[in-house]
């Protein structure tokens, strides 16, 4: 097959593309719901086996499926999951055509549509180069963070060349035929601090029998603030904090949750290092008692970052060159947020996401994908990867 003919062989298939994303969506496959995931899981495996994937386990739960006998560099991984946020006794359950090719359903856009997005997509570049190495990652608990997977992920996954996620292509504007889908170059990583503040309890008429712990945690929030670097893409924030039992009281405790966004793994570690070494600083003293403030402070959560680099940007060229070719509206966009794309990156892997369906309302009772554009983005996805492995 040749790339211009990747549509005529797509076209013929979009019956049974719909019927599996369909087959797929009426299963429940919320993350809790592990028989559900692991059924459909099966389920899926069954198909791509049929088709002549292979599937092998990973983590014992998650699914990654080659292409038997491909060898050929750049090695690029596909990533996507079977689990999505409605658990099955909501009232999100089923897969609802709608007028003029959109669906509703829950996880039709995140993320089963664009998981059997990539499984043609693999298809397909089998067609026009047997040897293409593309493997397709679907893990099972990505929706809470993949913690049974995300080890995998940061230890060198299956050592690809390059990433790409295939979380929802977000419509800059109402979802139609002509809306461009963004692409995402970057997402910027996120971490939690817990952390409590010490002093010494006291009658507020007595203030010198005691140390105020909401003084203590003042002084490191203004700090903690002061470590914003909006020109570096560094973000924080003290976003929830409590102390103190009474008005009449000197606190003898305070407790607080500082976070940060960063846009590069170091500065998201650096900060992390700041923010630690400001909360186990002591900054207030009650000369009388000999007695310093002092504090305890636990890492809640750790995102990397799903960094730009010039490698990534190297993808994000090919799509849009790709783009331009087929008269596909796409924009390069950043987004918060993470995805597992998150990270390969932080693997070192350079990585792209939001290559998946084109959605609306994703996470709500609303979520819907429109098909004739999910069907156009399967092939700009494969003229994608083929761009890569002739740029080689
Ligand atoms: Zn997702």
């Amino acid at each position: 097959m040749q790339l211009a003919e990747l549509k005529s062989w797509i076209d013929p298939q979009r019956a049974e593309i719909e019927q599996f994303i369909r087959e797929l969506v009426e299963i429940n496959t919320y993350t809790a719901n592990t028989a559900g995931v692991d059924h459909a899981m099966d389920v899926f495996s069954t198909f791509a086996t049929q088709k002549g994937l292979s599937v092998e386990r990973v983590n014992e739960r998650h699914r990654l499926l080659k292409l038997p006998g491909a060898t050929r560099r750049p090695r690029i991984l596909l990533i996507a999951h079977m689990d999505t946020v409605f658990p099955p006794d909501g009232d999100f359950l089923h897969y609802e055509p709608l007028p003029d090719g959109f669906v509703r359903g829950p996880g039709t856009g995140d993320i089963k549509g664009g998981l059997v997005m990539g499984l043609y997509a693999m298809l397909a570049t089998r067609e026009l180069h047997a040897d293409l190495d593309v493997q397709l990652i679907v893990s099972a608990d990505e929706e809470t963070g993949s913690p049974t997977i995300r080890d995998w992920y940061t230890q060198g996954h299956v050592g690809a060349d390059y990433a790409i996620g295939l979380e929802p292509g977000f419509p800059q504007g109402e979802l139609s035929a002509t809306v461009p889908l963004g692409v995402v170059y970057e997402r910027r990583g996120y971490g939690a601090i817990h952390f409590t503040v010490t002093g010494k309890s006291a009658h507020s008429g007595t203030p010198h029998l005691g140390l105020s712990a909401i003084e203590a945690m003042a002084q490191r929030i203004i700090r903690i603030h002061g470590l914003n670097a909006p020109e570096r893409g560094i973000s924080t924030n003290v976003g929830i904090m409590s102390g103190g039992i009474s008005p009449n009281t000197v606190a003898g405790s305070a407790e607080a949750v500082a976070s940060f966004r960063f846009e590069r793994l170091e500065d998201g570690l650096a900060t992390q290092q700041a923010i630690e070494a400001i909360i186990c600083e002591s900054y207030v003293t009650n000369p009388d008692l000999k007695l310093s403030d002092s504090a305890t402070c636990k890492l809640e959560s750790f995102l990397p970052p799903m960094e730009r680099t010039p490698e990534s940007q190297k993808i994000i060229e090919a799509v849009l060159a790709e783009a331009q070719r087929l008269g596909h509206p796409v924009v390069p966009i950043a987004r918060g947020g993470g995805s597992d794309a998150n990270f390969t990156s932080a693997a070192g892997t350079p990585s792209i996401c939001g290559m998946g369906a084109p959605t609306h309302g994703i996470h709500t009772t609303e979520e819907m994908i429109y098909l004739p554009m999910l069907f156009e983005r399967i092939e700009l996805l494969t003229a994608t990867l083929y761009r890569l492995y002739q740029a080689q």
